[in-house]
Parts: C-alpha cells; structure tokens; sequence
C-alpha cells in the first residue's frame, strides 16, 4: 500500500479512535475488506467495571496469547481523564505491600499493547460522551445544535501515569517506545507533560528517562526513609540501595530541573511514625524545592494495616514543618479493586 494509507489508518486508530477497518472512511471498500481478517486492536476486552464516587474505569484486557492485564480510567471532577496503563503482566519486584508483586512476572508489554490500553480507553471515553448525546437527542427530538461528529473534549484522555500492573523500568525498551507513539503528533498526539512513569527505584532507568525523555513526569515509589527499613519491605533495595537511588535523583534533578514525585504508602507500625517523617524529610534536604510527596493510603492486600487517619495527618503535618511539598492521594476505585497495589489478575484461563 501507498505510505498515506498508513497515515489514514494511524489517524483513525489514535485520533478518530475508531473500532475497526470498517469504519477507516477514507479507505474503500476493497482495502477495507482486504484487512478484515486481522486484528484492528493488540487487545480484546474482557469486562470494564465501573464506580461512581470518585468515578473510575477499570479493563480488563486479554492479550492475544490469552494473558490479562488491567488498566483504570480516573475521571477527575476537574474534567481531567487520567489512565493508568500497566507496563508488564504482573511484577518481578515482589514489594510486600503490593498485589502485582505476588503474581510473579510472566511477560513484557509489547509498546503496541501499552498503547492499546490508552486508545481503548479513549475510544471507551468517547463512546461514553455519545451516547449521552444520543438520549439528548431522543429527549429533545432533534440534533442538539453543535452536537455533530466526533467530540473529544470532554471525554477525552487528558493524562497518562504508568502506574497500573508491573515495573516500567524492567521493560524499557517498549515503554519509551509507547512514549514516542504517545506524544507522536501523527499518532496519539499526547504532551510529554501529561505523562508520568513511576519506579520502585531503578536507577537505569531513571537516567534514561532523563536523557531520552525529561518532559515526562517521575515518580519514585519510596515508601521507606532509610535503607534498612526499605529493604525489608522492597527487595529492589537490595539491588538499588537507598543511597544509590538518590544519587541518581539528585543528578535526575540537576540535569532537568523537573519536580519529583516521591510516593508514600503508609503502613501501620512499619513507616508511619513522626519519626520516620522526620528522617524522610532528612533525605530531601538540598533540594526539597523539587521534591513532591504523595502519601497514600495502604489498600488492603492483606499483609499490614493502614495507617490511622489521625496518624497520617501527624506525618503530613511534620514534613509540612520541614517546608516540603506534600499531599494525600485521593483513592480511586478501591471497591473494583482498582486502587494502587490491587492491579492482580487470576491465573489466566
Ligand atoms: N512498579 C511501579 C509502578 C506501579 S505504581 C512502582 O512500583 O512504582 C503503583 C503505586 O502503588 C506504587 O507507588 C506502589 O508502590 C503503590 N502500591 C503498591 N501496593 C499498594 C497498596 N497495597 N496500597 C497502596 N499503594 C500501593
Ligand atoms: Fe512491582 Fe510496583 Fe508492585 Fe513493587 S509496587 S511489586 S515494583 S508493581
């Protein structure tokens, strides 16, 4: 085929978010039916469930050799639609607090299939929007006026945090490869700012994201402020010791000025005492400027407890006295087992 034939299919695939070669308009009926027998999409879906209060998505998305893997969709009152895209089935990294970790790893993403989960989410997002317009429609009897044709704004994906199943940084070759297509003007189009990676601390990575891709966002999952404390409860600090992984943040932040995100999950009586805030803010102290933490609530794998509500205020409040950044994470989809940490999927069938 003609190279703009490629074109035509890129921009029905990633921008008119389209569900099959039937519907590439631009194409004719022969070359459409010609591609009918192949995949349009990596990934097939298995059940999308939903909440309402904060309202949240979750896929389930079988690959073509039968695995699972799950994305969420986020629906900020903001307007903001945050997916959460998984990078690998299932973990090697075995953090102890973490859902993923106990599945074992069993493959890398391919960058088509990362991709897959933010188109699919868009094309749901947008099917979403239509047909609310549709029953507009039917109630009113007309065509609400400036309703016609595709209408992105509003359901459209405004964000991209790869935070859902695995550790971007064990796959990197395809997940800087999805960033590419991502942020490709000709593909999905999306600003390098808009995207965020999170780690549990892989230093490789973390320098490679600095010199292939600094406007994406980073987020280091810390939840320990020393080493000791750390490597009980993630075995990558065996490997990455605390030391080593500041180190690369510290040249991270030299090299692109960005802020960092550094996540906090609190666990009851294991890393949640004023303390241990105290000694978390020491790790920050030249550039505290550009450091950000996000403290977030334990979900329930079963191992350890969350922390008391009155307690985590106490440890927000401590590294607010010491003049660093600090939020709460609000959870989403908690009770579709959504939330982060809970991305784990049965043995596949
Ligand atoms: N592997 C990467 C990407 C996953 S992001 C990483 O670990 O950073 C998912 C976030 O949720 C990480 O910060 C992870 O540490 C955190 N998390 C894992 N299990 C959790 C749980 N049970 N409750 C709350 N957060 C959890
Ligand atoms: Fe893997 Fe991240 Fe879960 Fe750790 S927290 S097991 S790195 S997905």
């Amino acid at each position: 085929m003609p190279a703009y034939r490629l074109k035509q299919a890129m921009r029905s695939y990633y921008q008119e978010l389209v569900d099959d070669w039937a519907d590439i308009t631009t194409w004719s009926e022969k070359l459409r039916a010609d591609c009918a027998n192949s995949a349009w999409s990596p990934l097939t879906v298995k059940t999308v469930l939903q909440t309402q209060d904060p309202p949240s998505v979750k896929f389930a998305f079988q690959t073509a050799d039968g695995l699972t893997i799950e994305t969420v969709v986020m629906r900020h009152a903001d307007g903001r639609n945050t997916v959460c895209v998984s990078s690998q089935v299932g973990c090697a990294m075995g953090c102890a607090f973490c859902a993923t970790g106990t599945m074992g790893i069993k493959r890398n993403l391919t960058a088509e299939e990362i991709v897959d989960q933010v188109v699919q989410a868009a094309r749901w997002l947008k099917i979403q929007k239509m047909s609310i317009k549709s029953q507009v429609y039917q109630v009113a009897g007309q065509r609400p006026e400036g309703h016609d044709g595709p209408d992105r704004p509003e359901g459209r994906i405004t964000n991209i945090v790869f935070m859902g199943m695995g550790e971007p940084f064990n796959n990197p070759d395809e997940v800087f490869e999805s960033i590419r297509i991502l942020t490709s003007p000709d593909m999905f189009g999306l600003g390098a700012r808009h995207i965020s990676i999170s780690t549990c601390g892989i230093v490789t990575g973390i320098q490679r994201l600095a010199e292939e891709a600094p406007q994406v966002n980073l987020a280091i999952s810390l939840h320990a402020p020393t080493q000791e404390m750390r490597q009980q409860i993630m075995p990558v600090a065996k490997a990455y010791p605390l030391d080593r992984l500041m180190r690369a943040v510290r040249k991270y932040l030299e090299l692109t000025h960005r802020k960092v995100m550094f996540e906090y999950v609190l666990l009851e009586g294991v890393n949640d005492s004023q303390d241990d805030a105290e000694d978390l803010a020491d790790l920050f102290n030249e550039y505290r400027h550009l450091a950000h933490v996000n403290l977030i609530n334990y979900h329930q794998t079963g191992v350890f407890k969350p922390t008391s509500e009155a307690n985590a205020k106490k440890f927000q409040n401590v590294l607010r006295r010491r003049g660093i950044s600090v939020t709460r994470r609000i959870s989403f989809g908690e009770e579709i087992r959504a939330a982060c940490g809970q991305l784990a999927t049965r043995e596949t069938e």
